[in-house]
C-alpha cells in the first residue's frame, strides 16, 4: 500500500518537512503548480514520485509527461492519443491509470463505468500507453464502499493491479476494498492554504 501525499496548495515548509521524513510520492492536481513546486525541488530528490491526480487537458498534455511519473486521470481517447504523441516525442512514458467516473457524476471527470473497458482497450492496445489501474473520487456525499468495489471489479476484469482510492476521509475504507494507492492531504498536512 503506497501513501501519495498530496501536496497541492501546501506550504513549502510543510513539503520540506514531509520530505524529511521520507515520504518520496507525490500528488498534485495542476501541472503548472506542480511544476512551479518539484522542478527545483527534484535534483536530489533520486526516488520522488510524482503523480497527476487532477483533470488534464490535451494541450498539457506535453508538460504532463515532462513532469509527471504517473498520470492518474486518463478519462477519454483523445487524452490517450495526446499523451502517446507526448511520451513518443519527449521519449518518456508515464505510467498511466484511468480514471473512472464511478458515480456518473456530471461534474466529474473520468470515463463512465460502461464505456472503461473500452477505453483500457483502446489507450493499452490502440496508443501503448502503460496502463496500470484505475483510479478513483467517490460522490462526496455517498458511502464509498460500493463505489472502491465497483473500481475492483472493472481492474480485475481487465487485468489490472493498482487502484488509487480513498482520501483524507475514507482512506481507511478504501484499504478494506483492496487500495494500492490512497491520496491523503488534509489528514497529512492540515488544511490547504487556498481552497
Ligand atoms: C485534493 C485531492 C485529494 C486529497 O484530498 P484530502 O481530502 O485533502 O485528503 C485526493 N485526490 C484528489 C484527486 C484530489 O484532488
Amino acid at each position: 500500500m503506497t501513501l501519495t501525499a498530496v501536496s497541492k496548495t501546501q506550504a513549502p515548509e510543510a513539503i520540506d518537512a514531509i520530505l524529511a521524513a521520507g515520504q518520496r510520492a507525490f500528488g498534485e492536481n495542476r501541472v503548472q503548480e506542480a511544476q512551479a513546486r518539484w522542478t527545483a525541488r527534484r535534483p536530489g530528490l533520486g526516488s520522488l514520485e510524482l503523480r497527476l491526480i487532477g483533470p488534464l487537458q490535451t494541450n498539457k498534455a506535453e508538460d504532463a509527461v515532462a513532469l509527471f511519473d504517473v498520470v492518474e486521470t486518463l478519462d477519454r481517447e483523445k487524452l490517450a492519443r495526446a499523451l502517446a504523441d507526448a511520451a513518443h516525442k519527449l521519449g518518456r512514458a508515464p505510467r498511466v491509470l484511468v480514471q473512472v467516473n464511478t458515480g456518473a457524476e456530471p461534474q466529474k471527470a473520468g470515463v463512465l463505468p460502461e464505456a472503461a473497458d473500452a477505453l483500457i482497450a483502446a489507450a493499452r492496445d490502440g496508443y501503448g500507453l502503460k496502463i496500470e489501474g484505475l483510479m478513483c473520487i467517490p460522490p462526496a456525499e455517498e458511502e464509498p464502499t460500493p463505489h472502491f468495489t465497483l473500481l475492483g471489479q472493472i481492474a480485475a476484469r481487465n487485468g489490472l493491479s493498482v487502484l488509487s482510492m480513498g482520501m483524507s476521509g475514507d482512506y481507511e475504507t478504501a484499504i478494506r476494498c483492496g487500495a494500492t494507492h490512497v491520496r491523503v492531504g488534509t489528514a497529512l498536512f492540515g488544511e490547504r492554504i487556498r481552497p
